[in-house]
């Protein structure tokens, strides 16, 4: 593993054992359940549930962490804003495809981001309040 997480090496870890008891699991009786006790084949079972929720849980994870990831940097992203397709799509990006950091949507735009570009939706209000308050320089954020 390439990730200098900790974190991230221990859970990978925990994975490694959870599918090594899982086989193990698998292939008690040369794969014959039936020929295991009654209690082993229920507690079998139930490791086979909880297993199989946690692998769901995890794609579910790892699916959230893609979608999360800013599509221009690469890096975790939580920037909430709303700009019309057509300014969207000038990023290269389709109109559910990824996200963007604000910077980073700037970068792609090749320009400042306008007020104009956003879209009417509340979750805006920040932006526009923020683009009064403190404009940055070379920004025409003007209403
Ligand atoms: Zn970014």
């Amino acid at each position: 593993m390439t990730d200098a997480n900790p974190n991230e090496e221990a859970l990978s870890s925990l994975e490694d054992l959870l599918e090594t008891a899982w086989v193990l699991i698998c292939n008690a009786g040369e794969g014959n359940w039936e020929s295991q006790h009654r209690d082993w084949q229920a507690a079998a079972a139930r490791f086979r549930e909880r297993y199989q929720a946690a692998l769901k849980a995890r794609e579910a994870r790892r699916e959230r962490e893609r979608l999360l990831k800013c599509r221009q940097c690469g890096r975790p992203c939580f920037d909430d804003y709303m700009v019309r397709d057509d300014v969207w799509l000038q990023t290269g990006l389709g109109r559910l495809e990824g996200v963007l950091h604000l910077g980073c949507l700037e970068v792609r735009l090749g320009r400042p981001l306008r007020a104009d570009d956003l879209t009417e939706a509340p979750v805006n209000g920040g932006i526009r309040h923020g683009m009064r308050m403190r404009p940055r320089p070379g920004l025409g954020m003007e209403d």
